[in-house]
């Protein structure tokens, strides 16, 4: 913003910090804990935040550097943790992250955990570091570091064998569910990496288990140098955090990406990399679900044209609401993300080439600078999480909930939103969640038409 009287200062910035997404990461992977080196203030925050969004316990354990360990260093404060998480949890693997404070003040993890694995017998447990401070990245850059830092650690080389890796952008439970259901149809075995379908989502059970059923299991991660090819969901991802191309580099394992499947061409474009790395047609299902979301796409038409939105959230799912908005003709007025993103820049770019009256496209953007926007467009609708839920309230522009976090509705972690019959239930939500505000108003403005006729009597 020209009026602000500092740089590089965000102002309620739109994105979560670095080291939530290790713990979504983490949480995906099977049998693991996260212990999280910093204060409790940052494990609170995080699990307070996956909480109310998963509405599932969530434990994260914490190293709670106090004043003496930021002085004198956490060595022993995050060996006690460990051993206390360890005699807890009987996890089989322990992913530790940093967080602003412990790098800050320069903490050697390596060296830590080379000492505590000395000092202590854990050679059945697998000790994974992320170096992830908050002021280092967003949640987004968070999730696929500490991919990339799993699959540096895990994946050795293997002999070749039929499954196929999948690794998926941060999406809810319930669209990895989607989506496994839809590689199940072509037949793909596959090893999913994170598999967070039930590890944030669990059915009910009697029992309780400190670490839930599910995520992806160590001994399938380390046969991913062996896979036939490897789909990575997300097309945002810079290189040097892919872990889809670390594996192609490294073991030659070909790589397909493709954007999260919403909107028509990124549903085709999925389906199109599956049926080739399965070498079967596309089945007839989800044709007749492509004929179902076009022919629903024709109903809404007439609606669509009157929608000018804000779109706020990570990069990949911005990207892929963007495209069905676009398909749609729905007006994406404003494109943004808190993460800082080049990749994202030049998809969005590529995708409005040539546009009369482009939309505003923002990186590394803080919600004030969003509302000026939001005002300045005049837009009517917004899609994002919960974190922008203040222009609604200011402003009553309504919103439809989508990405993380959702904490001011239940349900946040069932949405499912990819795939073609997800594509249309989110552009049947777009739709009626403008109906809903327009004939919501629609007897309050006709009541002061009549009055203002009739000589403001009313
Ligand atoms: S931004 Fe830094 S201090 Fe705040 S929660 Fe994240 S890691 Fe902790």
């Amino acid at each position: 913003m020209k009026n602000r009287n500092f740089v590089n200062l965000n102002i309620n910035p739109c994105k979560m910090c670095m080291p939530m997404g290790a713990a979504i990461a983490f949480r995906g992977i099977e049998n693991s804990m996260m212990m999280l080196h910093g204060s409790q203030g940052c494990s609170a925050y995080m699990r307070n935040h996956l909480t109310t969004h998963y509405s599932e316990p969530i434990d994260i354990a914490s190293s709670s550097l106090h004043e003496q360990a930021t002085i004198y260093g956490g060595a022993n404060n995050l060996k006690k943790g460990l051993k206390n998480l360890i005699q807890l949890y009987h996890p089989k693997i322990i992913g530790i992250t940093t967080t602003c404070l412990a790098e800050t003040i320069g903490e050697d993890l390596s060296r830590i955990v080379r000492e505590f694995t000395a000092e202590n017998d854990v050679s059945d447990i697998h000790i994974i570091m992320t170096n992830t401070p908050g002021y280092g990245g967003s949640l987004y850059e968070g999730y696929f570091k500490t991919l990339h830092d799993i699959v540096r650690n895990v994946v050795r080389p293997v002999p070749r064998h039929q499954k196929v890796n999948v690794i998926m952008a941060h999406t809810s439970p319930g669209d990895v569910r989607n989506i496994k259901g839809i590689l199940d149809s072509f037949g793909i075995a596959y090893i999913m990496l994170p598999d967070i379908s039930n590890t944030f989502d669990a059915p009910f059970s009697r029992e309780f288990k400190r670490i839930p059923d599910g995520g992806t299991p160590y001994q399938d991660l380390a046969l991913m140098a062996g896979a036939r090819a490897t789909v990575e969901i997300g097309v945002t991802v810079p290189a040097n955090l892919s872990p889809g191309k670390y594996i192609e580099d490294q073991f030659g394992v070909p790589l397909y990406q493709c954007a999260i499947p919403i909107g028509v061409s990124n549903c085709d474009g999925l389906m199109r990399i599956l049926s080739e790395v399965s070498q079967r047609p596309v089945p007839a299902r989800f044709v007749e679900d492509r004929g179902r979301l076009i022919d629903g796409m024709i109903d809404l038409h007439k609606l669509s044209g009157e929608i000018k939105c804000l779109i706020y959230g990570e990069p990949d799912l911005v990207y892929s609401v963007t495209c069905l908005c676009r398909e749609n003709g729905i007006e994406p007025a404003i494109i943004s993300t808190g993460s800082q993103n080049s990749m994202f820049r030049k998809l969005i770019d590529d995708l409005l080439a040539g546009e009369a009256g482009r939309a505003v496209v923002l990186d590394d953007t803080d919600f004030e600078t969003i509302e000026k926007h939001a005002v300045d467009r005049k837009v009517n609708l917004i899609i994002g999480n919960s974190t922008g839920k203040q222009l609604t309230e200011k402003y009553g522009i309504p919103p439809v909930r989508i990405g993380f976090p959702i904490q001011d509705r239940y349900g946040g972690q069932r949405l499912v939103y990819t795939g073609y019959t997800g594509s249309l239930k989110l552009l049947d939500d777009i739709a009626n969640t403008i109906l809903a505000k327009k004939f919501g108003m629609h007897r309050k403005v006709m009541r002061e038409l009549y009055y203002q006729a009739a000589g403001g009597v009313g």
